[in-house]
């Protein structure tokens, strides 16, 4: 028999951090509803909100870096990325100075995270 389990929580789509129930059976994802109770989404989520699940096991997410190519996109390991961004960032900073660099980081899921990651990124380059 599966185990089912309802945890309340925060949507971390976006900034309004709408209050979720998140359905769970045997430990996987299978419903994400708003929370009734929670203030200000009143049991509503938006279509971003209610994507979790396509986010966790559609077939097709992304899963791996993808490199523009000219023959169209091309799925490649995370550390060649690393590497490419990295010889692109010095490159541009060894021409144009430190300022040419700049950091867009995104509302995606985990921002809060990301702002630290960001700040502590930025904050490591050489500012000679
Ligand atoms: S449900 Fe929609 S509006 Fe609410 S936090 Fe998630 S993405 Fe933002």
């Amino acid at each position: 028999m599966a185990i089912q389990e309802v945890k309340k929580t925060s949507c971390r789509m976006c900034g309004m951090l709408c209050g979720i129930d998140v359905h769970l059976e045997d430990g996987c994802v299978v419903e994400i509803k708003g929370n009734e109770k929670a203030l200000h989404n009143r049991g509503r989520i938006c279509i971003k909100g209610s994507s979790g699940l396509s986010q966790l096991y559609h077939p097709q997410r992304i899963t791996k870096p993808l490199k523009r190519t000219e023959n169209g996109f091309v799925e490649i390991e995370l550390e060649q990325a690393m590497d490419e961004i990295a010889e692109k960032m010095k490159a541009l900073r060894t021409e144009y100075g430190n300022d040419s660099v700049g950091v867009w980081k995104g509302e995606g899921t985990g921002f809060a995270q990301q702002e630290e990651v960001v700040h502590r990124f930025i904050l490591s380059l050489d500012h000679k």
